[in-house]
């Protein structure tokens, strides 16, 4: 056990107002200290200047600050950044910075390893060794932040829930760190710049909508037929295709917002005519977009990319049916650093 004190950022504003209240101090110094630590990011009570001496002495006497620290950080070819973050209990994640023309955006890991078990995801392979706390997600954009100021002389814009983990399995720490990320309190971002992507929690995506949040949602779908997905996404097998279905119905009628759906053609799985089909009658159930992604090999050789022709068959198909498609094409693959890439690979 490295350390016995308790972790500063655990606790909530009013948590930390009441405690100077009951060391006899202003309830005020609460909210200084919630400043520097969800406003400037500060690490060290040394750095929290506008409190007296004993003041952060005493904070010192009762708390740590238990940030993260980037351990190794990787640039790639064409400006992607990847960092491997070390976690104070000693765990590893990944994070990863990727630039674009219009936008720089954070790609941020919300668990160490993953609780799913996506076959054609190099994180899955690591199994989940736990969640990742508020502050630890918190820190992974500010440690993109800074290295985007640095590197490329503008701001981190865009922030997705797309690195390791699953975040609707860690929903409240997730949603904390995005209230932290938020709030003019915190970092002030604007969460129409944050996309939560998840393989689709039916139940915890009816949630989200309960909790009227205000950032984007990305489903990673993959296919629309069940039999297929369950293949390739063993856990569709309790969360089957009419119930994520359901639950969006539900988003759209409750936040009034469209969904995007991730979604990689790989040969022999799901490029045929049928698997088309299944998803443009998919797509019908609320307004959408669908977002192919290109696929990022994992070693295995069980998956591999669909044809052009395939994937143009899927784009027409939808176009032909006014449901907007993008493709995307990945970043960062010289550094492993693209999606359902990460698994701390120099790590091991
Ligand atoms: N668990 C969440 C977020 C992490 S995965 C989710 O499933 O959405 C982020 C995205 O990368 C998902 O759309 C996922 O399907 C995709 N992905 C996973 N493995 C991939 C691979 N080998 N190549 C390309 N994309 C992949």
């Amino acid at each position: 056990m490295k350390n016995s004190k308790k972790d500063i950022r655990a606790l909530s504003k009013k948590e930390l107002q009441d405690f100077f209240v009951s060391h006899g101090d202003k309830s005020f110094r609460g909210s200084q200290v919630y400043d520097w630590l969800w406003n400037k990011a500060t690490y060290n009570f040394e750095d929290m200047t506008n409190l007296s001496k004993e003041t952060r002495q005493m904070l010192m006497d009762n708390f740590v600050i238990n940030n993260i620290e980037v351990d190794q950080m990787q640039r790639s070819k064409d400006g992607t950044i990847k960092n491997a973050v070390k976690l104070h209990d000693g765990f590893t994640v990944e994070s990863v910075l990727i630039p674009t023309m219009s936008r720089t955006t954070a790609c941020v890991s919300s668990q160490v390893g993953c609780s799913l078990d996506c076959k054609f995801c190099a994180t899955a392979k690591l199994k989940r060794l736990r969640n990742l706390n508020a502050d630890e997600i918190f820190d992974q954009v500010v440690a993109i932040d800074k290295e985007s100021k640095l590197y490329n002389g503008i701001p981190l814009s865009n922030i997705v829930y797309m690195g390791m983990g699953e975040p609707l399995m860690n929903y409240n720490n997730v949603l904390k760190s995005i209230e932290k990320i938020t709030s003019p309190e915190g970092l002030g971002m604007s969460p129409r710049r944050i996309t939560l992507s998840t393989s689709g929690v039916p139940k915890m995506i009816k949630k989200l909508a309960d909790d009227e949040v205000k950032f984007h949602l990305a489903v990673s779908l993959h296919s629309a037929i069940d039999e297929i997905r369950t293949q390739i996404m063993p856990f569709n097998a309790k969360f089957p295709l009419a119930d994520l279905r359901e639950s969006l119905v539900y988003w759209y009628e409750k936040t009034g917002k469209s969904v995007t759906y991730e979604y990689i053609v790989w040969n022999g799985i799901n490029d045929r005519e049928e698997d088309i089909r299944a998803l443009v009658e998919f797509c019908k159930a609320i307004p959408c977009k669908v977002n192919i992604i290109e696929y990022n090999p994992i070693d295995d050789g069980q998956f591999q990319q669909g044809t052009d022709v395939a994937v143009a068959k899927y784009m027409n198909a939808l176009e032909a049916n006014h449901i907007t498609v993008t493709l995307r094409h990945s970043r960062g693959k010289d550094i492993d650093a693209a999606c359902g890439q990460l698994a701390n690979k120099m790590k091991v």
